[in-house]
């Protein structure tokens, strides 16, 4: 872990006061540094994905559609998550129960293929537990609400969830507290900054608001659109993090705290922010009540959409600039889906980067960091 002399009384300048801005301002500023921040929306989060998302940390589930490296920071964040709670004085509710995979009968192969797919990935990583085959009466067990819909499931040990609706208030308490300099809804440009000798460098951290800084590049970036549902269900008693196995409305149910269960996400090309659409809506909604029928009485809180950042590639990287006469430019995106899941990794990565000009752990964990527009190399891109 990169220690605080790297940064005492250096200033930064962070552009996107989301998921990883924020994570980077008080990581930063906790190690002594000065920290301006500047985000285009409010001190909610109200145009960051961030706030939009279900949350889960769950590498084994995902690893049916990322690659090795996903999973692999992924794994390494889980209990980074939970020291980098700790430090907040806030309480943010973190669970790491597992994960609960379902399907009706009539999606049995679909399910059997999928099952293989994540023994065959557990059996790479020494640290995940393999899935667990339940029978009917382990499904009872684990979650007694779905027991009288589901006969088997599939169980992921390892893997868990973090609520963002606590984390990012939190997170932003905390700048507050150490004095972090917070200019909401000021958008800005990083390279504008970057003129600016008195910061050390410019960190851009503006997800899909980034997408003309990447698109000179062959690994573009793009918004992949993603509408949930926020559902008010106390007759529901779900516990953990569940998926529903189906071949059109794939669904997962997130349980967070006081009955309030996220329902998602569509997956769709596209960078439209618009209002969710009435068959998005009526997937999700009939899908999350085959589950379980006590989402018939639920009230729907809130219906999102928001756009994961995401680049040709469908991986996160870190693009590193030095130039004479200019303060270094860090550019950190591609979050995906997989942002809560991996951002600890890309924190730790991003510190020792702007303290050592290289990272151990990004070659560990085969996070690309492209350097090619300056003399700054450090770990070979995939
Ligand atoms: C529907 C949905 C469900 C998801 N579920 C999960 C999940 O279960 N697990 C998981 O791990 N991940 C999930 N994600 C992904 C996760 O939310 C993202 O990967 C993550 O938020 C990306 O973080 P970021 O900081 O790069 O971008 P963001 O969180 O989007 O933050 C970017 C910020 O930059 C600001 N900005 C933009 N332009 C400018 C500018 N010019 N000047 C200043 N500020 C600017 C924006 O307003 C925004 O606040 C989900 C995403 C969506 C949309």
């Amino acid at each position: 872990m990169v220690n605080s002399t790297s940064f005492s009384g250096s200033q930064y300048a962070i552009v996107g006061g989301g998921l990883m801005g924020r994570l980077l301002a008080l990581a930063l500023a906790q190690r002594g540094a000065q920290v301006d921040l500047f985000e285009k929306g409010d001190s909610d989060a109200s145009g960051a994905a961030a706030r939009i998302a279900a949350a889960m940390l769950a590498p084994l589930a995902e690893s049916a559609i990322t690659e090795d490296s996903v999973v692999r920071m992924g794994i390494y964040s889980l209990p980074r998550w939970q020291e980098l709670i700790s430090q907040l004085s806030t309480p943010v509710f973190f669970q790491q129960d597992g994960t609960l995979i379902l399907w009706h009968h009539q999606d049995a192969s679909e399910a059997e293929r999928f099952t293989a797919h994540l023994e065959k990935n557990s059996r790479n990583h020494a640290h995940l537990q393999a899935p667990q085959k339940l029978n009917a009466a382990e499904v009872r067990d684990l979650e007694p609400g779905v027991a009288d819909r589901f006969k088997q499931g599939l169980y992921l040990p390892d893997e868990g969830q973090i609520d963002n609706r606590q984390l990012l208030p939190a997170l932003l308490l905390e700048l507050i507290n150490l004095k972090v300099n917070c200019h909401w809804n000021t958008a800005v440009n990083p390279n504008d900054l970057r003129q600016n000798s008195y910061y050390r460098a410019v960190i851009d951290c503006r997800g899909t608001g980034a997408k003309s800084a990447w698109n000179d590049s062959s690994n573009t970036l793009r918004g992949v659109r993603g509408e949930v549902i926020r559902l008010f269900a106390p007759e529901v008693k779900l516990r953990r993090p569940t998926r529903l196995i189906h071949p059109r409305y794939p669904i997962y149910i997130a349980p967070k705290e006081d009955d309030v269960y996220v329902v998602g996400a569509t997956e769709i090309e596209s960078d439209d922010l618009s209002q969710m659409s009435v068959r998005s809506a009526m997937e999700l909604l009939s899908a999350v009540y085959t589950v379980h029928s006590g989402f018939a009485e639920a009230r729907i809180l809130e219906m999102a959409t928001q756009c994961r950042p995401t680049l040709k590639n469908n991986l996160p990287e870190i693009k590193a600039y030095k130039d004479k006469d200019l303060a270094d430019l860090i550019m950190i995106n591609g979050l995906y889906r997989h942002g809560f899941m991996i951002a600890p990794a890309v924190l730790d990565c991003t510190l020792e980067m702007l303290a050592l000009g290289e990272s151990t752990t990004a070659k560990d964990l085969d996070l690309c960091i492209n350097t090619e527009a300056n003399p700054l190399k450090v770990a070979a891109c995939v």
